[in-house]
């Protein structure tokens, strides 16, 4: 059983623990930076990005969870999560764990679309996925190595570049838990040796 670790100093924790044992896999709440050893995969909730990186610097998260990306670890971002991976913010000069290749501009749907659902086509995940958009972020331009695999409305909400995956919507706050299923394979694929040709 792989075991995945959701970032827990801020934001929806619990709903990603309960969506990632409902399809399997064992969910552990990562406060120390010593746990994420202890950990296959890891999942940065949704919640507020500036609070999570004031407290990511407060417990010195930063170069371990950039560390983890770069071992080859698996990293899923949802909402502030997908904030915290893009190597660009629109109106911010700095960028935060800059782990994927793209641009996002937060609170992107603007102030009458605080929140909202909508039912979206999730590339290799589902046609018909209930999203759960709580003041998203969208992402505004890929670099070469980004796949898009969801959009709404013309704008890009999901997408995959190598071991990180992201969604600017909440997967863990309904009973659909085909996404957290799909990151989960996608754990599960980086553990299996590379195929020798
Ligand atoms: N608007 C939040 C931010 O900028 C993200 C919202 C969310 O995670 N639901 O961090």
């Amino acid at each position: 059983m792989v075991r995945i670790g959701v970032l827990g100093l801020q934001g929806a924790i619990r709903e990603h623990i309960r969506s990632v044992e409902a399809v399997g896999a064992e969910g552990i709440v990562i406060k120390h930076k010593e746990q994420l050893d202890e950990i296959d995969g890891l999942i940065l909730p949704g919640g507020e990005s500036t609070t999570m990186r004031r407290l990511i610097d407060k417990y010195e998260f930063l170069e371990p969870l950039v560390n983890f990306g770069n071992q080859g670890k698996p990293i899923f971002g949802t909402c502030a999560g997908l904030i915290l991976l893009a190597n660009e913010i629109v109106g911010q000069e700095n960028a935060h764990l800059k782990l994927m290749d793209m641009k996002v501009e937060r609170n992107a749907f603007g102030r009458q679309r605080e929140s909202f659902e909508a039912e979206l086509v999730v590339k290799g995940v589902a046609d018909d996925f209930e999203a759960v958009f709580i003041r998203a972020p969208y992402i505004v331009g890929v670099g070469p190595e980004v796949e898009v695999i969801a959009t709404y409305k013309g704008n890009i909400v999901a997408a995959k570049q190598g071991h990180y995956l992201c969604s600017a919507f909440h997967p863990e706050l309904t009973d659909d838990h085909r996404l957290t299923g799909h990151f989960i394979e996608m754990v599960e694929e980086s553990q299996r040796p590379a195929a020798t040709v």
